[in-house]
């Protein structure tokens, strides 16, 4: 891959997920006075950096590393969010739970685990167990593999990868595989700025399940995406392209 390509797509993970966290810092009032909305944006640059490395290791094969990375800059945006220190918890997403482990640097101190739970990646992965002819537990994250390639209009698709589930023909090529997990890597960043619909334990407890999250932005991004944009000018599918196999999408 060319230096200007990387240091372009770089630059948009960087810009993009800082505006969007001051957003999502704006709408979960953490925003109010320029120093707060500066470490917003801080912050989010700085977990748009992370963002754009674990694609890159996904891309390029190193999907564990890629999947744990996304995971880190996740923590730093829903923590800063929500007025959080940036790492007073640390978050692993499986499935629809998102699990936040408390560390020393967390205020508050009431609970060990905080369980979110993703409306949005729920229904994605009813769909994907509807399409799925296996599903397997690899590089930290839930895989689903089809024995036929998935034909959607007249296109027709080796990898397909719903919300943070990515899925392949069980005879494609290893680059689409990692071309899906960079899909993965791409929803969880999109889930990372959604902040919390319901907040469901109140009280102080060791284990509690905390926050239902909708992952409207999520949802909203993939139906706007599919129906106004085609496939090969979607951003999604040239950063994916780009970090997998260094190409442009097909037309
Ligand atoms: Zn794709």
């Amino acid at each position: 891959m060319s230096a200007a390509d990387r240091q372009k797509i770089a630059a948009i993970n960087v810009s993009a997920t800082a505006v969007v966290t001051l957003a999502s810092c704006y709408v979960q009032k953490h925003a109010r006075t320029w120093r707060e909305a500066g470490r917003c944006l801080g912050i989010g640059a700085i977990a748009g950096a992370g963002f754009y490395q674990a694609k890159r290791f996904a891309g390029r094969g190193d999907i564990t590393e890629g999947w744990l990375l996304a995971n880190a800059a996740t923590s730093l945006v829903e923590n800063t969010t929500a007025g959080e220190h940036p790492l007073g918890r640390i978050g692993y997403t499986f499935g629809p739970f998102r699990l936040r482990l408390v560390t020393p640097l967390d205020r508050a101190r009431e609970s060990i685990v905080d369980i979110d739970v993703s409306l949005a990646e729920t229904i994605y992965l009813a769909r994907m167990l509807n399409d799925a002819d296996d599903v397997d537990v690899r590089d930290g994250m839930l895989w689903w593999e089809t024995r036929d390639p998935v034909r959607e209009d007249d296109r027709l698709f080796l990898g397909y990868t719903w919300g943070i589930y990515p899925g392949a023909w069980t005879r494609a090529r290893e680059t689409t595989w990692n071309h899906e997990a960079v899909h993965a890597v791409q929803a969880l960043q999109t889930d990372s700025v959604d902040p919390p619909a319901i907040t469901l334990a109140q009280k102080p407890r060791p284990i509690r399940f905390r926050h239902l999250r909708l992952g409207a932005l999520n949802l909203a991004d993939n139906v706007v995406h599919a129906q106004l944009v085609d496939y090969e000018d979607r951003w999604a599918e040239i950063e994916a392209y780009r970090l997998s196999g260094d190409e442009a999408p097909p037309r």
